[in-house]
């Protein structure tokens, strides 16, 4: 159940409808958004229904959330997208993230190298993974510790805020030192003891689709995050599994606007994962940043042919510039503008 309040109603009503939202042991979470507040409680329904808020100091209505997921709800805030701030970019609300960089981080070169051209060519943050998920255990596993302190390394070069993945809770103190935003692979997506380890952490987190996970199960997913108190989860699709074969993955990009219906949360396209060659990318980028994508999450390496994970999909860096320059200008052309420092 969602209670909004009045315009201009005090912190002293706020204060005492989150009290009696408590006092029947639901979690109340407050949303302060440019005009109203609104407090979702989450708990039981019933319960908060007899509390018969409607007639408290400083509440306007009560609006019952019907979807399972509540926090990550579009009713739950009904006046606006989320906007995340990381490191002085933007994500969602009309402001695009183009995050780039390796699938994982190889060497001290080949990572330098990447993020330089990156940044240099328009990227809002940097990606490389230290830990990976690989269907194999006989395939490089990520340079673990080393790789973050790489990361640490072309962070501070290049000034990029670093996307990395958090494959485990034991390594979540080391990816924290490093990490401006903790990928959930999509592998873990219903790793819910990981996710309520990352909500408590407070790091904004890149949530990946599951390969055969429903937009419900996404959503319900974030809920874990949100539940936990932090509201800075990003949605990422990245390709799911049909019976088509012709690409490693099906890139569903009616889960954009789907998703930009259900929820406030800002949504990324994966244009890498899915074709599995680089060929395809740049078309599948430029589609998504059409369809309303809020940032897309790219792998480019300086060295493609050579990778160690991914060789075949990876964009070269060198050429990251011209590509990022056609981003901007779908992106005007969707209404929205790549967030750069
Ligand atoms: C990745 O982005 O490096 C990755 C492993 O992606 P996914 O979890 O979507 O397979
Ligand atoms: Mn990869």
């Amino acid at each position: 159940m969602m209670t909004v309040m009045k315009e201009g109603a005090s912190e002293a009503e706020i204060a005492h409808v989150v009290e009696r939202v408590e006092s029947v042991g639901c979690s109340a979470h407050i949303s302060k958004g440019e005009l109203l507040t609104v407090i979702g409680a989450i708990g039981d329904r019933d319960k908060v229904a007899d509390l018969g808020l409607e007639g408290t100091s400083g509440v306007d209505h009560l609006v019952p959330i019907a979807k399972p997921y509540k926090l990550a709800s579009r009713q739950f805030r009904t006046d606006a997208d989320s906007v995340l701030e990381i490191a002085g970019r933007r994500v969602g609300g009309g402001n695009f993230g183009l995050i780039a960089g390796p699938c994982t981080v190889e060497s001290r070169d080949q990572m330098l190298a990447s993020a330089r051209d990156v940044a240099a060519g328009g990227a809002t943050m940097l990606r490389g993974g230290a830990y990976k998920p690989r269907t194999s255990p006989y395939s490089f596993q990520g340079l673990g510790q080393e790789g973050l302190k790489l990361l640490a390394e072309a962070r501070e070069e290049t000034g990029l805020p670093i996307v990395t993945e958090l494959l485990n809770v034991s390594d979540l103190d080391d990816v924290l030192e490093v990490a401006d935003v903790i990928q959930v692979g999509a592998r873990n997506m219903q790793n819910y003891s990981l996710l309520v380890e990352l909500g408590r952490a407070g790091r904004p987190v890149l949530l990946k689709r599951g390969l055969s996970a429903t937009i419900e199960e996404l959503l319900m997913a974030s809920e874990y995050i949100l539940k936990e108190g932090n509201e800075d989860v990003m949605l990422c699709e990245r390709g799911i599994r049909t019976f088509e074969t012709a690409y490693r993955f099906t890139l569903d990009l009616l889960a954009i606007p789907a998703l930009k219906e259900l929820t406030h949360l800002p949504v990324i396209v994966d244009p890498s994962h899915a074709p599995g060659r680089r060929d395809w990318v740049e078309q599948m980028s430029l589609a998504a940043v059409a369809a309303g994508a809020d940032g897309i999450i790219v792998e480019v390496h300086n060295d493609p042919e050579k990778a160690i994970c991914d060789a075949a999909q990876q964009l070269p860096s060198a050429g990251f510039a011209e590509f990022s320059a056609r981003i901007d200008a779908v992106a005007e052309v969707a209404g929205s503008v790549v967030s750069r420092a």
